[in-house]
């Protein structure tokens, strides 16, 4: 990486705000040999275009060696996130790749199928005459050989280890907040009904209750993992050999390849006398019920998925607040990470904050917490009744739910779901 060169890589036609400042500020963090920079900038400050900047600065393939990484990756939990990096002509030499569900097959028939359904992943050795006009193979073609790929941090994990997505040398991860959460959902093995597709197939013990007596809750998971495994193995296995599936057999399929895939990851790490993981098991319900089986330190997961993917690494925040508790989340040594706080320019006098929180907003808390949310903005209304408001939802999901609530909607019929607006690019007109 040539840190050198972000400045002039900022794709707008000017700074605006603290941006000016704050490319110099990263620049100097990632000269100065730091491998990991954690950029601290203000919703609105144009998150997006500091990373372009950041990701212009990785080599490029004629300033490599052949074995060497180049190019830049663009990741972010956040889907709509992607769709605005898609639609902003500032970013349009990011090649975006969304997962096989996003797109349909385009064969004659098919145009309903999206590409996990398609004849390919139902007929066993099709031979699709089109897929070079195939839009989900066409899309990782070239997201694969250009110099920048922008993808969701659910599809960039789940490429680690991929032949298509190597590493690169510099790798963003924008609204970088919740990589710990993310670990740890990805690290959770769920054996339930609903993520275990045999699972009237196996008895499952009370992992606590059922163990032998020289053994531990963990050991009596293993031993059931071992049996569980085995009996998705014989039923993935026949699926795949089968001439043909239809839909719902090719789920079937996948689900029990992802979760042999989980079961195997578990076992090889509970057998290696090396590992340093300590795993947990969760069973409140004991026999028959379901088992969550999760490391106790999630963030190894990100060694693989992440922290191997890149050479250098720009974590991009509004909301991380301490660096340190943040760093000791997603594995990493805050000694060998450096911070940049980009420049909030809105007067701090004109932004004070109260904390009213009401309550979880996870999604099992989030049909329990929405309608109190929705009751305390009817109050705050009521008491700025001349007044206008905007009202920041962190998903689609919930400012729909907050929206439809009949008793706020009745009680303030103006209030309306509006569109994400982008940030805007330039400081004067
Ligand atoms: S490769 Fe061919 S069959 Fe498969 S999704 Fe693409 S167009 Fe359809």
């Amino acid at each position: 990486m040539d840190p050198s060169r972000i400045p002039d890589e900022f794709p707008a036609p000017s700074f605006r705000g603290a941006q000016k400042q704050a490319v110099a500020d990263i620049r100097d963090a990632f000269a100065a040999g730091n491998r990991v920079v954690l950029v601290r900038a203000p919703t609105g400050s144009g998150k997006s275009l500091l990373a372009r900047a950041i990701m212009g600065a990785a080599e490029t393939a004629g300033e490599a060696a052949p074995s060497e990484a180049t190019g830049a990756y663009y990741t972010t939990p956040q889907v709509s996130q992607i769709d605005d990096v898609e639609a902003d002509d500032l970013l349009d030499d990011l090649a975006v790749i969304r997962g096989k569900s996003n797109y349909d097959c385009v064969l004659p028939g098919e145009h309903d199928t999206p590409v996990n359904r398609a004849p390919c992943a139902r007929q066993q050795g099709f031979d699709c005459s089109i897929r070079h006009r195939c839009p989900y193979f066409s899309d990782r073609a070239i997201a694969s050989g250009n110099r920048f790929a922008a993808m969701t941090l659910a599809y960039f994990m789940r490429t680690a280890g991929s032949e298509v997505f190597r590493k690169r040398d510099a790798v963003v991860i924008d609204e970088a907040h919740g990589l710990a959460e993310w670990a740890e959902m990805y690290a959770t093995i769920e054996c339930s009904p609903e993520r275990v597709p045999v699972w009237d197939d196996v008895g499952v013990p009370d992992v606590a209750a059922d163990a032998g007596s020289e053994e531990d809750a963990l050991d009596r998971t293993a031993r059931f993992v071992e049996t569980l495994r085995d009996v998705a193995i014989r039923a993935k296995d026949d699926l795949v050999g089968r001439p043909e599936l239809d839909r719902e057999e090719v789920a079937r399929r996948d689900r029990l390849q992802e979760l042999i895939s989980e079961l195997g990851w578990f076992l090889e790490d509970y057998r290696d006398p090396q590992s340093q993981t300590s795993w947990v098991v969760d069973q409140p319900s004991g026999e028959g019920s379901a088992i969550d089986i999760k490391p106790l330190d999630p963030a190894r997961y990100l060694r693989h998925t992440v922290w191997d993917r890149g050479n250098r690494f720009a974590l991009l925040s509004a909301t991380i607040l301490s660096k340190e508790a943040f760093c000791r989340g997603v594995g990493l040594d805050p000694a060998d990470v450096a911070l940049v706080d980009v420049e909030h320019t809105f007067p701090l006098a004109n932004r004070p904050l109260y904390d009213v929180t009401q309550g979880s907003m996870t999604y099992e808390h989030r049909d329990e917490t929405v309608p109190k949310i929705a009751r305390l903005i009817v109050r705050l209304m009521a008491e700025h009744s001349d007044e206008k408001g905007l009202i920041h939802a962190h998903s689609y999901d919930i400012a729909d739910r907050l929206t439809g609530d009949t008793t706020a909607r009745t009680a303030t019929p103006n209030w309306r779901r509006g569109r994400r607006v982008p940030t805007p690019r330039c400081s004067s007109p």
